[in-house]
């Protein structure tokens, strides 16, 4: 050992006053000194490392060499920072280091320093304290005792709240909130939660010491060090006030209808689901003005504005402390605990005050109607179709009458309410099905084509018929997933025919919405590709009201024909039951009519029914169509109808609509 070695290990205790590691190396990089820090930071003894480089560096070994090479020539100073250090156990720790060579009895020495050096605990503390003021920097602190008392407020929070120090400490933290029942029902709310151990979050309305109010996101989190309950609480809160006050000036312009100052839909609705939720009872009127006869006599929005007004005024003084809304344009609701004999007296209240306009009383025509929740209706969207459906009932019976619907009604409107719902996870489940009534080419005396129609049996509501399940499919869309699953099936079924040696075309009911889609076409032509299905098997069939539709909209007849053109065949179904427009018969690609049940039914035994059908048969063949009777139910029916001409027929006496298997035997 030299005499520098020497006085290093006599010096070690001093250095280990210093409180962060530190070495010494000589002149070749080899350790002279050691401290306890380093000791216990790196986890070699004095012992291990003494007269050795310094394992700590590692790979670096090289580098750092070069480095205090380069020091040792120098008078310059050197620091690494962030620099990866191993310690014995090869753990890796981010230290910054520090290094100075001087020249001790003529030789020279590198004295090192490692800074930020904290044990894992410490750090953990130093990035906690970190933490919490960059917290404070951003976010208004309070701490709350074990018993919610307050024992610290930092300085942006004493700013906020208008505070000072001394004052605040030892208040609760009710005290910081609007001292209304809301506001503390929300601190209770508040410390239940954090006093259960849990962190409460949320937008809340506080109240500055002066009485003003603020809102602010806070964050509350129970401390636990010890023991299962809480030793102190944490509040965070960030001011949110611009945010709200815009917010609220945001839901005042969309929950309010500007003309009239009332309500609008979407708060209306909030608000009858707020009641649904506390079971809370009322009566939902819905009052229609009739556009037709109360507004022609406006000319311009001026008057109809003031006409608004002036019923609005009206309702508000017949109906005092109801909940008022304006639904669209012309229809309000009113929510109501009066009973019905009172809100029927609105009428004879708007002819006793008149709304005049130009000196002139405007004749209002109004319509109402009035459902219970919840004896009658039990959700918002229910209540509204309910009002529909009375409106719609008062306007075929002459209107001007506010009513409400039988029980009946209303339980056939909840059974409606109750398929689509049931509807919708059939459609999930693939829980409909297929049946198919056979046709008969009346020349071949073959069957040469089905219809499929389809069939969807329910767990709870058994047996819906297409005639109830059809309008509810189209009015909630979900006859797209039914056109497709029909679709699906019948090619499937048709190519399976082929395979087995039977030529049959599966005709497919389609409804005007379907073709509203502008894929159509794409769709029917990737099912035909993925099931291969030869176009020409099958036939879409369409009704007239689909076809008075289609006439107007040229996007569908470019998709008919566009299908038409690949092989597929159109026909009219139920001719002769809709509007005697012939207009489409020029328009649309169509090959084939079937004429209408209810015809075919007092064929045998009226006269002019004959003379109609063999007429129809024969406006069929002249246009170069096929023609078919649907519903025909006996022999003699069928004997009549070969005998006109007519192509083929359809109904119970060839075949019911029915299952693959039982049809089969037919072809
Ligand atoms: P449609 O297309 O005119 O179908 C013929 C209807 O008459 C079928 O009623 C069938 O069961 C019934 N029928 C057949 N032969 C006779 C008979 O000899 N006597 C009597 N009294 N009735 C007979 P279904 O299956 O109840 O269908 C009713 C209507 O529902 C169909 O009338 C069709 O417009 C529609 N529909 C059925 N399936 C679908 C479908 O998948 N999609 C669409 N959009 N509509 C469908
Ligand atoms: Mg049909
Ligand atoms: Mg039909």
């Amino acid at each position: 050992m030299n005499e520098v070695e020497n006085i290093f290990q006599y010096a070690n205790p001093i250095l280990n006053h210093i409180h962060s590691p530190m070495m010494t190396l000589d002149h070749e990089g080899n350790i002279i000194s050691w401290n306890t820090y380093c000791e216990n930071v790196f986890g070699y003894s004095t012992d291990e490392v003494l007269g050795k480089f310094p394992p700590i560096f590692n790979d670096e070994q090289d580098k750092v060499e070069e480095q205090f090479t380069t020091i040792l020539r120098s008078h310059k100073e050197l620091t690494l920072n962030n620099f990866t250090l191993l310690t014995k156990d090869s753990e890796m720790l981010q230290m910054s280091l520090f290094a100075k060579a001087l020249t001790i009895r003529d030789e020279r020495i590198i004295m090192v320093r490692f800074l930020n050096a904290f044990s894992s605990e410490e750090s953990a503390v130093a990035e906690l304290s970190c933490l919490r003021s960059g917290l404070e920097e951003s976010f208004m602190v309070l701490s709350l005792d074990h018993e919610g008392l307050i024992n610290f407020a930092n300085p942006l929070y004493l700013k906020y709240s208008k505070w000072t120090p001394k004052r605040i400490l030892g208040k609760t933290l009710w005290q910081m909130f609007p001292q209304t029942d809301v506001g503390t029902e929300q601190v209770n709310e508040i410390w239940n939660v954090i006093h259960s151990g849990k962190i409460w979050q949320g937008e809340v309305e506080k109240m500055t010491k002066d009485g003003t109010s603020y809102w602010v996101e806070l964050i509350a989190i129970p401390v636990t060090t010890s023991g299962k309950t809480p030793d102190y609480y944490l509040v965070l809160a960030k001011d949110i006030t611009e945010k709200k006050l815009l917010q609220q000036r945001l839901e005042k312009i969309a929950y309010v209808d500007q003309e009239t100052g009332l309500m609008n839909r979407y708060r209306l609705e909030q608000i009858v689901n707020e009641m649904i939720d506390q079971k809370q009872h009322f009566t939902f009127v819905y009052l229609s003005i009739d556009k037709f006869y109360s507004l022609k006599e406006l000319y311009n929005e001026e008057m109809e504005s003031i006409l608004l007004q002036e019923f609005t005024n009206r309702m508000k003084m017949y109906f005092q402390d109801s909940v008022m809304a304006r639904i669209t344009i012309n229809d309000f609701a009113v929510l109501t605990p009066l009973g019905e004999w009172f809100i029927q007296g609105f009428l004879a209240y708007l002819k006793q005050h008149p709304i005049y306009i130009d000196g002139m009383a405007l004749p209002l025509t109004i319509c109402g109607g009035i459902s219970k929740y919840p004896e009658d209706q039990q959700t918002f969207n229910h209540l509204l179709k309910a009002s529909h459906a009375i409106i719609d009932k008062i306007h075929t019976e002459g209107g001007s009458t506010i009513a409400s619907l039988s029980n009946d009604d209303h339980k056939a409107l909840s059974k409606r309410a109750m398929i689509e719902k049931r509807l919708m996870i059939a459609l999930d489940q693939k829980d409909l099905k297929v049946l198919y009534q056979p046709q008969l080419n009346l020349e071949s005396n073959k069957i040469e084509a089905v219809e499929a129609l389809v069939r969807w049996e329910d767990s709870e509501l058994g047996i819906i018929p297409p005639d109830v399940l059809i309008p509810i499919a189209e009015e909630t869309g979900l006859i797209n997933d039914i056109g497709t699953f029909m679709l699906e099936k019948s090619c499937e079924q048709a190519v399976a025919w082929k395979n087995s040696g039977h030529t049959i075309r599966v005709s497919i009911n389609s409804s005007v919405r379907e073709f509203r889609d502008k894929n159509m076409v794409k769709l029917i032509r990737e099912v035909l590709e993925r099931t291969n299905c030869p176009a020409s098997l099958l036939q879409i069939e369409i009704t007239e009201k689909f076809a008075l539709e289609a006439e107007a909209e040229s996007s569908i007849i470019t998709q008919m024909k566009q299908l038409q053109a690949d092989g597929i065949r159109f026909v009219l179904d139920d001719f002769g039951t809709g509007y005697a427009s012939f207009r489409y018969m020029q328009l649309l690609p169509l090959e084939e009519f079937k004429i209408d049940q209810t015809f075919i039914s007092t064929l045998t035994y009226q006269k002019k029914t004959q003379k109609l059908i063999h007429g129809m048969i024969q406006f069929g063949h002249s246009l170069n169509m096929r023609v078919v009777a649907e519903g025909v139910e006996n022999k003699e029916q069928l004997e009549l109808l070969s005998e006109y001409g007519c192509n083929a027929a359809q109904g119970y006496h060839i075949g019911r609509p029915s299952e693959v298997a039982t049809i089969e035997p037919l072809f």
